[in-house]
């Protein structure tokens, strides 16, 4: 899935850098724009490859950013923030995990994508190796290479419903391991870790010398049991290299206002900071002032929220698993499931990147196929839509592959 761009070689502005011509359109937007050419030329496409939530961000939180503006808050801030978000965030988690960040090491940004790639520069070096359990986000590998480094991917396997393990770190790490992503609960599988398998990472981490990358993205949106509990102490027995990434995207239905941050070692905060003063200089400033209401504000929606999400789940798991010849781990977070419908591939469709295709055109079904996620013969379908659009969606999907018969 490499860009489609041909160097000119010619010396001119289209004449393109390694990096850039090395860059891999992310498979979820690709999908996300040829469905969005469908809907303007006017087509009716249920779209399930979308990554954010769709309900709105809460009135309070828009009021607060508003009254920002209204107050003459229009100016740049300090690049790791303003004081007031850095402590709310560094309240959230003590709050809500007992995690205690000082404020000085809370370093805010413009998304958790920025978070993420902040971090990768700032920490990563060539020749240094990055463990990431696959199926993966890909923004992490295209992070880890943007800094020069080398994403060592590990498979997690649908029978063990792709959680990660300690043993699967361990038996990856070497002496070029520089750090270990973790995602949990996890974009496209919905896995969540175990706190267990937390710990025994924190001690390989102190032991073989590498940082632990932990994206809580979809920390809220958790359906049962999640690692919460080792957080404490993962702090406190790896302080220099524990980091944390998160986002007030999906907690507070915040996507468009770009707001996340990364919480770590002072020396990787500053260092962040120091590469925002280069390039984008702050975050927005008004968004800022909405994430200080998201976070110090009342909670009781996302619970809401992470309700509502399982009640989703709950259907759409059930509607995939009844499907013949489909099996589907079940997430315990986050708003995806991954289903396996690799027994539909090698008869009338190839792989599922062509089943994705064919279901957009014929089923005007969109969801995102494996292949991006490293995992080729499952499709990944967000449940951040509505009970009529995912019914909808599992009739039509349900069709499709009966009309493609299976493989084998
Ligand atoms: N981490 C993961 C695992 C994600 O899925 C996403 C969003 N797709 C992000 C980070 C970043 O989200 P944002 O940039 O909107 O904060």
């Amino acid at each position: 899935m490499s860009r489609e761009v041909a160097n000119r070689g010619d010396g001119s502005a289209g004449d393109l850098s390694r990096k850039a011509l090395s860059l891999e359109v992310s498979p979820t937007v690709a999908v996300a724009q040829r469905a969005a050419a469908m809907k303007a030329k006017g087509e009716t496409v249920l779209d399930f490859s979308v990554g954010e939530p769709d309900q709105p961000t809460p009135a309070h939180i828009v009021a607060a950013a508003t009254a920002a503006l209204q107050g003459g808050r229009t100016r740049y801030t300090a690049a790791a923030g303003i004081p007031e978000l850095r402590a709310a965030v560094a309240q959230r988690y003590r709050k809500d995990y007992k995690v205690d960040f000082a404020d000085h090491e809370v370093a805010i940004t413009t998304g958790g994508k920025h978070a993420l790639y902040l971090v990768c520069q700032a920490l990563l070096d060539r020749g240094d190796e990055v463990v990431i359990p696959s199926p993966y986000w890909p923004t992490f590998a295209e992070a880890v290479r943007l800094a020069g480094a080398r994403p060592i991917l590990i498979p997690a396997q649908e029978k063990e419903g792709f959680k990660v393990t300690a043993r699967m770190i361990g038996k990856a790490t070497s002496p070029r391991t520089k750090a270990v992503i973790l995602n949990s609960p996890c974009n496209p599988t919905g896995a969540v870790i175990d706190a267990e398998d937390l710990l025994v990472i924190g001690d390989m981490a102190q032991r073989r010398k590498f940082t632990v990358l932990y994206d809580d993205t979809y920390a809220k949106l958790l359906f049962g049991q999640g690692p919460e509990s080792a957080l404490p102490a993962l702090r406190d027995s790896i302080p220099d290299r524990f980091v944390l990434l998160g986002t007030a995207s999906k907690t507070y239905c915040m996507t468009g206002w770009r707001i996340g941050w990364i919480m770590g070692p002072k020396p990787l905060v500053d260092a962040s900071a120091a590469l925002v003063s280069h390039s984008t200089q702050c975050p927005a400033t008004f968004a800022q002032f909405g994430a200080v209401e998201a976070l110090n504000g009342p909670q009781k929606f996302v619970q809401e929220l992470a309700q509502e999400y399982r009640r989703r789940r709950d259907f759409i798991h059930g509607a995939l698993a009844a499907m013949p010849k489909v099996s589907c781990a079940l997430p315990g977070g986050a708003f995806y499931v991954f289903p396996n419908v690799a027994r539909y591939v090698g008869g009338k469709v190839a792989t599922t990147l062509d089943l994705a295709g064919r279901l957009l055109e014929e089923q005007k079904v969109a969801v995102v196929p494996g292949e991006g996620f490293g995992a080729p013969g499952y499709l990944r379908i967000s449940f951040a839509r509505s009970m009529d659009d995912l019914q909808e969606g599992a009739r039509r999907l349900g069709a499709f592959l009966e009309g493609l018969g299976a493989a084998g």
